[in-house]
């Protein structure tokens, strides 16, 4: 797919102000500093998107993208903060358990995480709560040019090993680099295939 247009549309600071939409959404998250922004503005070509949701004031909010006038990008807040009242057990805001379980436009979630650790609780926790809210979701493993392939390949393993006490059914994962771009293409061929 290339990328013709992305328009930045919206921030929504809880569910009831997100956008009306039939426009598919493809959601990104994962813990802060795992490499979103980098991540989307791979994907989309450009800087602008990120620089949307960096912009202080914004990255607690839910940032809209219309790509292509065809398909939606939203850029959640990281999960893993402090725990507040705001926030339940595993650390991530109502705001972000209203979107994914209520939007009925949410194609697919992309859980992003940063492939030099061995699995981390927060992200399991996560993981663990869409799987049984049967959130559509595929995992993307960042920054692989920071580590040799077989240490990527151990850090996916016990993740996907501990998964599987949970399910039988994981779900698909892949491996990205905002650095070399690998991984763009087989990202952006998820979006073409959800979409045709
Ligand atoms: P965010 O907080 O999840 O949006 O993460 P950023 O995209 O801002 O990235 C956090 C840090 O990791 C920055 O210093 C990026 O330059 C770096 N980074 C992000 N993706 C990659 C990657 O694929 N490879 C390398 N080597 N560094 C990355």
């Amino acid at each position: 797919m290339k990328i013709k247009t992305a328009t930045f549309q919206t921030s929504a600071p809880d569910f009831d102000s997100c956008p009306t939409s039939d426009f598919p959404e493809f959601a990104f998250i994962g813990r802060s500093n795992v490499g979103k922004s980098s991540l989307l503005n791979m994907l989309a070509g450009r800087n602008a998107l990120a620089k949307v949701s960096t912009t202080p004031g914004h990255t607690r909010l839910i940032n809209f993208f219309l790509m292509n006038e065809t398909w939606c990008l939203v850029d959640l807040p990281g999960y893993g903060y402090a725990r507040t009242s705001k926030t339940n057990r595993a650390g991530f805001e109502q705001m972000i358990v209203d979107y994914l379980t209520r939007r009925s436009n949410l194609s697919c979630v992309f859980v992003l995480i940063d492939s030099r650790h061995e699995p981390q609780v927060i992200d399991l926790e996560f993981v663990n709560w869409l799987m049984s809210n049967r959130v559509p979701m595929v995992l993307v493993f960042t920054k692989t040019d920071l580590l040799k392939p077989a240490h990527v390949e151990k850090n996916i393993g016990l993740f996907k090993k501990a998964m599987s006490k949970w399910s039988e059914h994981l779900p698909r994962i892949f491996t990205c680099s905002s650095k070399t771009q690998n991984g763009r293409k087989e990202l952006l061929n998820i979006i073409t295939g959800t979409l045709t």
